[in-house]
């Protein structure tokens, strides 16, 4: 490392600058540092993991939901019987539920 006071290059090991005998305290100072950015990257990673799965989930579950949407107005649309129009009401209520209820659990909407 370079002596701070004086920029004299000495050995990573070395106390105190050969040239000056400051002392060099930014060796400790320095692994310190170069760990704290570890923890960091570590940190970040698993934050976009959590990221990840979160929109995985929440892609997947607003997938099924609109199946059911789809279905219902399938469903309504054709509506030939009243049984037709019922099964169609309870898909789109019942993906609306869904959609709801997820959009609550995420809490970011
Ligand atoms: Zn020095």
């Amino acid at each position: 490392m370079f002596c701070p006071k004086c920029g004299t290059e000495n050995p990573d090991s070395a106390r105190f600058c050969g040239n000056c005998r400051h002392e060099l305290s930014g060796t400790t100072g320095g692994a310190a540092g170069s760990q704290n950015s570890v923890v960091v990257e570590v940190g970040s990673k698993q934050k976009s993991v959590s990221d990840g799965l979160k929109y995985g989930i929440l892609g997947g579950s607003l997938i099924i939901p609109f199946i059911g949407l789809i279905m219902g107005i399938i469903y309504l649309a054709q509506g030939e019987t009243e049984e037709k129009k019922d099964v169609g009401k309870l898909w789109l209520y019942g993906s609306i539920g869904i959609i709801v209820f997820y959009m609550i659990i995420s809490g970011e909407f």
